[in-house]
């Protein structure tokens, strides 16, 4: 369990895990127990995510918390003045300036709670991820549970086959999955592929 340090400089946290791993229900979780402190919160999420509510932080369990879509990570310093915390849900999806963005507001005394994917749908670091984790105070690395084994999930296992990085999606199209599970899936999918090229060429 996180407990919050008693100190008036800012830090970094970073909560990350695959998909369904309840990494936005643990930042609403910090960021409600900072509004219980009458702390001046600003949440923010990258526009790219619309899957529930376009001004919501929701997590797959439904637990929600006011947030707001901002385009680009320069514009989350503007938005800050003045705040004690700021939560970033979805981190993954930013440019690659919002490590440093953390690091300026940590600087000017904020502490700054961002939440993301760690790994893509192939199981490489997602975006600014990796440098955002290098540089924070603060890593909570969180686990779903593999659909397949039963193991603890840290990959996020795509079900259909397309190339693109992005696809946003919930239960319909990715699945928690162990490491093991998730590189049985991924040999099947390319066999699959390759199967089915073999036949449109004959
Ligand atoms: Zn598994």
């Amino acid at each position: 369990m996180f407990l919050e340090p008693q100190a008036k400089k800012g830090w970094i946290e970073v909560v990350c895990g695959s998909m369904f791993s309840g990494k936005t229900e643990e930042l609403i979780r910090r960021l409600k127990r900072a509004q219980i402190a009458n702390l001046n919160i600003l949440i923010v999420k990258p526009k790219i995510d619309v899957r529930y509510d376009e001004k919501d932080i929701v997590s797959h369990d439904a637990s929600s918390i006011p947030s707001i879509p901002v385009q680009s990570s320069q514009d989350i310093l503007e938005m800050a003045e003045g705040m004690d915390i700021v939560g970033v849900d979805e981190v993954q999806f930013f440019d690659e300036g919002i490590t440093q963005v953390c690091e300026q507001l940590a600087l000017q005394g904020c502490r700054v709670i961002v939440a993301g994917l760690d790994m893509d749908y192939t199981g490489k670091p997602f975006g600014p991820m990796p440098q955002i984790l290098a540089v924070a105070e603060y890593v909570t690395k969180l686990h779903a549970i593999c659909v397949q084994c039963g193991y603890l999930a840290s990959h996020s296992f795509r079900k259909i086959k397309t190339s693109q990085q992005i696809e946003l999606g919930s239960q319909d199209i990715y699945e928690a999955r162990c490491r093991i599970c998730f590189d049985e899936g991924q040999r099947q999918q390319e066999a699959m592929l390759r199967e089915r090229q073999h036949t449109s060429s004959n």
